[in-house]
C-alpha cells in the first residue's frame, strides 16, 4: 500500500558516481565525483515503494546541472531537480578561480531562467557552504551573502535549502541559525527547506523547529526522522503537517551515508543519535552499502498512524502535498489535498 495519495521524495542524490574521481583534490565526503545518469536505479525504488515523484539535489562537487536536467528530461513525469552553482564550485575546487558569490548567483540565475520546466529550487547547499573551497567568513559576511541569495530565490519564486547549520568549515550551528533568523526577519516571504529537519536527534530537531516556527515558509525535510520525532513539529501549533516534506533522506547516495546500527539509542535522549540505516555491517567490502532507502522512512510514516500522531489527511500533506505545492509539481487532477493543516485553513 502506498503511504499517501501522491508521494514525493524530497531528497534524492542520483546523478553521480558513488566514488571519488581519481584526480580529486578534495578528499573524504567532499571529494569531487563524476556526474552520471543513474536515475533508473532511483526509478526502480520509487516504483517498488509507490513514490510518484522525486526532487533531485546536485549537492556534490563534480555534479552538474546539465546532468540533473537530463535525468528529468528522461523521466519528466517522475523527476524534478534543484539547481546549484556547480561550475563555480568545480572551478574553485580545481584552483582555477577563487570562489566568489557573484559567479555563483550568475550561474544559478542562468540555470533557473533557462530551465524552468525542470529546475524547481536551489540546493541542497546554498552558494558558499558545504564543501566549497573558499576563505573563512564572519557571521555578518554570511548574512550579506544570504541576503543576495534570498533575493535571487524570491525573484525566481523557488525554495532554497539551508544546510549551513552543519557546515564543518563554516559558522557554528548556533551562528548559522542566527544568520537564518536574521535573513527570515528581513525576507519573510523566502521559502526555505531545512534538509534532514535539522538532524537526526531530538535536540537538533527541536532547534530547527524553533527556527521554522518563526517564519511562515520554512519547511523541514523529514527523511532522517523516526516517527516519534514528527511529534515535535506536529504538536507545535506554529508548524503542523503543512510544514513537513517527507523524503528518503539522501536517497541513492550509497557510498556517502552508510550508517551503523545504534539499537540502544533512545527516543528523547538528546545526546544519542538514532541512526536510520541499519543494514550496513561495518566492514569495508565493496558490497557494504545502503541498498534500500525507502523501507525505513516509509515505515516511519505508517507508524505515525499507530502512534496517533497524524491523520491520513495530514500524512498526505507530509508525503507529497506540501512538496507538490512548494515545487509546483504536476499533480493528477483528481488527487486532492486538505488545504494546509486540515483543522486550520492556510493559503
Ligand atoms: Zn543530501
Amino acid at each position: 500500500m502506498k503511504i499517501g495519495r501522491f508521494v514525493v521524495d524530497g531528497h534524492i542524490h542520483c546523478g553521480k558516481k558513488d566514488s571519488a574521481k581519481a584526480d580529486s583534490k578534495l578528499k573524504g565526503i567532499w571529494a569531487e565525483v563524476e556526474s552520471v545518469d543513474n536515475s533508473d536505479m532511483i526509478l526502480f525504488d520509487m516504483d517498488v515503494y509507490g513514490v510518484d515523484m522525486g526532487i533531485l539535489l546536485p549537492s556534490f562537487t563534480g555534479t552538474t546541472n546539465e546532468m540533473y536536467k537530463y535525468c528529468c528530461e528522461r523521466h519528466p513525469k517522475r523527476l524534478r531537480t534543484c539547481a546549484m552553482d556547480c561550475q563555480t564550485r568545480i572551478k574553485a575546487a580545481h584552483g582555477e578561480k577563487e570562489w566568489n558569490l557573484s559567479d555563483s548567483l550568475k550561474e544559478l540565475d542562468e540555470v533557473l531562467t533557462n530551465g524552468k520546466d525542470y529546475f524547481v529550487g536551489i540546493g541542497e547547499f546554498a552558494p558558499g557552504c558545504m564543501g566549497v573551497v573558499r576563505k573563512s567568513y564572519s557571521n555578518l559576511e554570511r548574512f550579506d551573502e544570504w541576503c543576495a541569495v534570498a533575493e535571487l530565490a524570491i525573484a525566481h519564486d523557488v525554495p532554497i535549502f539551508f544546510h549551513d547549520y552543519s557546515d564543518p568549515t563554516g559558522l557554528s550551528r548556533v551562528e548559522a541559525f542566527q544568520v537564518l533568523n536574521k535573513v527570515l526577519a528581513k525576507y519573510p516571504e523566502l521559502k526555505v527547506v531545512i534538509p534532514h529537519g535539522g538532524g537526526d536527534n531530538v535536540a537538533d530537531i527541536k532547534e530547527a523547529c524553533l527556527v521554522a516556527s518563526r517564519a511562515p515558509f520554512v519547511y523541514l525535510e523529514t527523511g532522517y526522522w523516526r516517527a516519534e520525532y514528527y511529534e515535535i513539529a506536529l504538536k507545535d501549533h506554529q508548524l503542523g503537517a503543512s510544514r513537513l516534506i517527507w523524503g528518503g533522506g539522501d536517497t541513492g547516495s550509497r557510498l556517502w551515508y552508510p550508517q551503523a546500527t545504534r539499537p540502544n539509542a533512545k527516543y528523547l535522549e538528546p545526546t544519542k543519535v538514532w541512526y536510520n540505516r541499519n543494514n550496513w555491517n561495518g566492514d569495508k567490502r565493496e558490497a557494504d552499502y545502503q541498498p534500500d532507502f525507502y523501507g525505513w522512512p516509509t515505515r516511519q510514516i505508517a507508524r505515525l498512524i499507530d502512534l496517533d500522531l497524524a491523520t491520513q489527511d495530514e500524512i498526505n500533506l507530509i508525503v507529497g502535498g506540501n512538496a507538490a505545492r512548494l515545487y509546483k509539481l504536476p499533480v493528477p487532477e483528481l488527487c486532492t489535498f486538505a488545504c494546509g493543516r486540515p483543522d486550520i485553513l492556510v493559503k
